[in-house]
């Protein structure tokens, strides 16, 4: 059923402006055309007045877990739980994640490896709603490193399916890199260093080796896949973009060298450098403990000094926020910060659309409001100039579907049963 959306204005994510008045004609899944708001709507189309919103691209989180204990400082609770409740609870996530207007996830590892695989293809069955998922399997990690379940007591012994990824040299990280392919994941997802939430970790040491990387960027290569790697020291962040990963997820303590080698490679950094003003809030009642707090303080005041020299110098800036690591659907808080931070209202909205679309490989389908792309649009209130209004997300389509529309003076009735069962 072919659809026109009036908006007061529309982000035009490629150019960097919004444009007054226009309509976006979809069909069926997809976006058609973008057109004055005064242009004819064509025979046979319904024609849908937004009203004097905003109408931006889907949002694009590269870095959530969608699987998993979320909001929790304390990662042995994955083990209280089954697998059948990890992959419920992903539902609940998923569906939280879309309806605040992220339409497309990249979903960068869960301790219990697979379940976001089957998350995503029951979005994609229509099981289950909630984002075009990318999702990494399990994470690919030393053992007790950062992508464990960590500070157990040494005589216990994770199992299998929460150390699916451990690797100890490059042969087994081929091999695991393999099995986490063949087992249906997008990407790969490195843990190049400690963590700032895995207890006895250090976020500035590394922990895979650079020829370990290597291969696994290698190995992925082969079957079409890319790499993400969680790195915070500076060390670690050169050796992961020299073994060449597509992105560093965190880069605390990135700093002048390792900006150089991601501008000379090309390399996304996706940067969740939000989440630490939630966590300052609701550390103790999340229970997040001394020693996550003392490090992600300390990585925090870094990393976000770091994005901002990496924004002037003109990085590639995707992004990522750890979605998870706090509650599901309020990552766009992010986009104020990143605006604190050095960026424009629009260069975020960028860096949150399209950038993210081509660090995912996904720039045609998704990442604009661009015919030929997926109808995945979102609409906030007003002229968007300011970023927190992306916390406030009144009407969401994805994929020609509406998902959510809180817009009942401009969306009568009747408009909606059309979409009714799509
Ligand atoms: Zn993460």
């Amino acid at each position: 059923m072919a659809t026109a959306l009036r908006c007061g204005w529309l982000a035009d994510v490629e150019a960097g402006e919004m444009l007054p008045d226009r309509t976006v004609l979809v069909d069926g899944e997809r976006i058609v055309a973008v057109q004055p708001g005064s242009a004819p709507v064509p025979e046979g189309v319904e024609a849908i007045d937004l009203g004097e919103v905003t109408l931006s691209p889907g949002l694009i989180d590269l870095h959530t877990h969608l699987i998993g204990v979320a909001a929790c400082g304390d990662s042995a609770q994955e083990l209280k739980q089954s697998a059948a409740r990890q992959a419920l609870d992903g539902v609940d996530h998923a569906r939280d994640t879309v309806l605040a207007g992220f339409t497309t996830v990249r979903d960068v590892g869960t301790f219990r490896a697979f379940i976001d695989t089957e998350l995503r293809d029951a979005i994609n069955r229509g099981t289950a709603i909630g984002p075009r998922m990318a999702v990494a399997g399990a994470y690919v990690t030393v053992s007790s490193g950062g992508g464990m379940i960590t500070g157990l007591a040494h005589d216990i012994e994770l199992p299998k399916d929460f150390r699916f990824g451990s690797v100890r040299a490059v042969d087994d990280t081929r091999e695991r890199v393999r099995e986490i392919l063949h087992g249906g994941a997008d990407l790969i997802k490195l843990i190049a260093t400690g963590a700032v939430m895995a207890a006895g970790t250090v976020p500035g040491a590394p922990e895979l080796t650079e020829a370990q990387m290597r291969a696994a960027v290698e190995e992925a290569a082969q079957y079409g896949a890319y790499v993400a790697a969680h790195a915070h020291g500076a060390a670690g962040i050169k050796m992961a973009v020299r073994a060449g990963v597509r992105s560093i997820e965190h880069g605390c303590y990135l700093d002048d060298e390792g900006i150089a080698l991601m501008l000379e490679h090309g390399t996304y950094l996706s940067a969740d450098i939000w989440w630490s003003d939630w966590l300052t809030e609701h550390a103790t009642d999340a229970g997040f403990d001394a020693e996550q707090q003392a490090k992600n303080d300390d990585a925090t005041e870094s990393q976000r000094l770091a994005f901002e020299r990496a924004v002037r110098a003109g990085v590639r800036i995707g992004f990522g926020t750890d979605a998870g690591a706090f509650p599901h659907g309020i990552q766009a808080r992010q986009l104020q910060t990143m605006r604190t931070y050095g960026m424009t209202p629009l260069e975020a909205l960028r860096a949150a659309t399209l950038t993210s679309a081509e660090c995912m490989g996904w720039e045609e389908r998704v990442g604009s409001i661009t015919p030929g792309k997926y109808a995945d649009l979102i609409a906030v209130p007003g002229r968007a100039d300011d970023p927190t209004v992306f916390t406030d997300v009144r009407f969401v389509m994805k994929g020609g579907a509406v998902l959510k529309n809180d817009l009942p003076d401009h969306a009568p009735e009747r408009a909606l049963r059309g979409w009714a069962g799509q």
